[in-house]
């Protein structure tokens, strides 16, 4: 029998994931189908901001056409409801969307880079505006699931802006996500919404990767002068404050406007934004795998890491963990201190995320968990990482200390 099966059929109505039995078919297949799109993707990245028009789908292009200039292979997906700016700034507007078999495949770019926007199923640019809520939501989970990407190096996921349910679902389907960049630019009322933002991130257990201050002083097309026109290093203070990574600034440059709306990339142009922009995208490169998420790090010198244990291995159903094997890890000699093993308490419905609170746990290393327990402890602030491989909880902590630890798909989502 599959872990999938298992789960389904298991009839002990005291488990934390207790009622996910209840799940439709349909539901099940669509999260398996998604699961098994996702898994074939070694590195997500969201690209989030507080607020729409700060630049976050021209980092999210510019990023994704680095990336595949670099080798990679990359995959861009635009699912900002609010106004799929993708096509346009890669110049791919209209491009015919060929389906097969339900999928969608995705427009080539170029070798290495295979795009999808929402925009070019949209016949007006402005359609997406009036979509409800509930629509979108589908929309979004449509997108996700039925895009066929094939193996990627990357994908870059455009995200809808704000904090609001949109970005919301984003983040929950695509559970495994290496982390978030967050685009701002350095007035005080974007950099308020950026701090929601990366609040959000906490919630939710999505590592910030960092912060971009967009539009960060203009500098002169005739003498190359650099003039601060809103106040710069506001973003850079603020992710100092919030303790996420701060990735680098890009300046105001006619150029980019100019490229955007020619459908250019501007990052190869060889401008004093490009080479900025250069250097941000081989921080992210470096910070994607990065072992802790700075705001857990920041908040403690010890960091409590929780691994759910059977047979001495870890197990994939979280909430069938026969115990679990608590580690205590220094942040900044990045060892681990001491280790002890728990007995997991009775098997009763939210109990597992409070008790592990309770325990002071910090990070949850899970071969695979379901929507409801993963929010639970996301509100009790833990951090969870999802698709850790069934092994001996001693060698998974080390590799997680060390920024080896790889992971998977969702095994058991439920
Ligand atoms: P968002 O996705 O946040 O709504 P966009 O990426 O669509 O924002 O950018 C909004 C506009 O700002 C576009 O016309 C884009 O060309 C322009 N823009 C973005 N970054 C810069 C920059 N650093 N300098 C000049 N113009 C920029």
């Amino acid at each position: 029998m599959q872990d999938d099966e298992k789960c389904q059929s298991c009839t002990n109505t005291e488990c934390p994931s207790a009622g996910a039995g209840k799940r439709t078919t349909s539901e099940f297949e669509e999260r398996r189908q998604l699961a098994q799109r996702l898994s074939k993707i070694r590195h997500k990245i969201l690209v989030l901001s507080g607020k729409g028009g700060v630049g976050k789908s021209t980092v999210a292009a510019n990023l994704a056409v680095h990336l595949a200039s670099a080798g990679n292979s990359v995959g861009l997906l635009d699912v900002d409801v609010h106004g799929p700016s993708i096509p346009r700034l890669l110049g791919l507007q209209g491009s015919p969307v060929r389906a097969r078999e339900n999928m969608l495949l995705p427009v080539q770019y170029s070798e290495k880079l295979r795009v999808m926007s929402i925009g070019f199923l949209l016949q007006h640019q402005d359609d997406a505006v009036i979509w409800r809520g509930p629509m979108k939501y589908g929309v979004i989970k449509q997108f996700l699931k039925d895009v066929v990407w094939g193996e990627l190096d990357y994908l870059i996921i455009d995200s809808p802006p704000g904090t609001g349910d949109e970005p919301l679902s984003v983040a929950q389907l695509v559970q495994d996500a290496d982390g978030a960049v967050i685009v701002t630019t350095p007035q005080a009322l974007a950099i308020s919404d950026v701090r929601k933002c990366v609040n959000f991130c906490k919630k939710l257990s999505l590592p910030v990767v960092g912060v971009i201050e967009n539009m960060s002083g203009f500098v002169c097309p005739g003498c190359g002068r650099r003039v601060d026109i809103f106040k710069s290093g506001a973003g850079e203070q603020m992710a100092a404050e919030m303790g996420v990574p701060f990735l680098g600034r890009i300046p105001i440059e006619p150029g980019i406007v100019e490229a955007s709306d020619e459908g250019r990339p501007f990052v190869a142009q060889g401008s004093q934004a490009s080479k900025h922009f250069e250097q941000i995208a081989r921080r992210i490169v470096e910070l994607r795998g990065r072992p802790m998420s700075d705001h857990v790090t920041a908040e403690a010198q010890l960091v409590r890491i929780a691994v759910p244990v059977a047979g001495g291995k870890l197990t994939v159903h979280f909430g069938h963990a026969e115990q679990f094997m608590i580690f205590d890890v220094d942040r900044q000699g990045r060892r681990v201190v001491r280790s002890e093993v728990l007995p997991a308490p009775e098997h009763k419905p939210g109990l597992l995320p409070q008790w592990l609170k309770d325990q002071g746990v910090k990070v949850v290393l899970a071969g695979g968990m379901g929507t409801r327990a993963k929010d639970l402890l996301a509100e009790n602030g833990v951090e969870v990482l999802i698709g850790v491989p069934s092994q001996v909880p001693s060698a998974l902590v080390e590799a997680y200390i060390a920024g080896t630890l790889t992971t998977g798909e969702n095994v058991c989502d439920h």
